[in-house]
């Protein structure tokens, strides 16, 4: 069976996150509509080849570096939660738009204590919550505002040190302090796995995600979800659906490919940016 999956996700996936480079811009409505049709394709194929129901996966698209203009266009295609990873830029986006109403926003990159504030004000989601000072400083902004906040656990499964997250040992203990925070809704975990063209390395930080939450399931403080597994981008995430993602944060297979290299957004030991939120 797993031999079978990995044959054909190979098929389908051929060169992951290398391929990125070549989705096309977005920018028309309809140009949206049918990349968001093509990424449910991907995903409901994903399903099919491993018996899930594509009902149990969730598209998050990822706006960041978009503009207002492209995000608008986006919504107009039925985008209503939009994922951005850097706190400065998802806040201006969520003033600039705030006369839609029913847009919300998902916050998915490392957060700093200073900006636990305004993520506390605008954000319906945050998915990388990786120490106790966030925790806290997040759910003490939550109080005062008289707000609650869906949180992810964010696990580095790949071992690079660059990657942000806690190990997969420390995640057990650093749930047993979340009940304390009881603005926090913690809904599950979340990673980003190892970038790579070879799907048999991608695969296992995926399947560590998984084992390590049915692991950890058993004993989970009350109030505290794991239910919930956010793996997956443009590139791999036919093969965390494989592995048992619930959420994936798709970017560039519906915006169109950033002009960024990922490296901007994700400090690797050999092409280090300047700063990060
Ligand atoms: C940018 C980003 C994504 C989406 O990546 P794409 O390659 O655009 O699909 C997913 N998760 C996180 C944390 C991101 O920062």
């Amino acid at each position: 069976m797993q031999a079978r999956i990995e044959e054909s996700a190979a098929v389908e996936t051929p060169t992951l996150h290398e391929r990125h480079g070549r989705y096309p811009q977005a920018d028309s409505v309809a140009d949206f509509r049918r990349n968001l049709a093509a990424v449910r394709q991907r995903i409901a194929n994903a399903c099919q080849r491993v018996g899930r129901d594509p009902a149990g996966v969730r598209l998050l698209p990822v706006s960041k570096t978009f503009d207002e203009a492209h995000l608008r266009l986006a919504y107009a295609a039925g985008c209503r939660l939009l994922g951005e990873n850097k706190v400065q830029e998802a806040q201006r986006k969520w003033e600039a738009m705030a006369d839609l109403s029913d847009l919300q926003w998902s916050v998915i990159g490392h957060l700093q204590t200073n900006k636990a504030k305004q993520v506390a004000r605008f954000a319906a989601e945050f998915q990388a919550l990786d120490s106790l000072r966030v925790a806290e400083a997040l759910d003490r902004r939550l109080q005062i505002e008289g707000r609650q906040l869906d949180v992810f656990v964010q696990v580095n499964t790949s071992g690079e040190a660059s990657k942000y997250g806690l190990s997969p040992e420390q995640v057990g203990d650093f749930l047993r302090e979340l009940p304390a925070f009881s603005a926090l809704r913690v809904r599950g975990l979340m990673t980003l796995a190892l970038f790579s063209a070879d799907v048999a390395r991608v695969r296992p930080c995926f399947v560590r995600l998984r084992e390590l939450r049915e692991r950890l399931r058993q004993d989970a403080p009350v109030g505290v979800g794991l239910d919930e597994l956010s793996m997956g981008m443009s590139g791999d995430f036919e093969v965390a659906i494989e592995e048992g993602a619930t959420v994936v944060r798709v970017g560039q297979a519906i915006f169109g490919a950033r002009a960024m290299p990922d490296a901007y957004y994700w400090p690797t030991a050999d092409a280090s940016p300047g700063s990060h939120d």
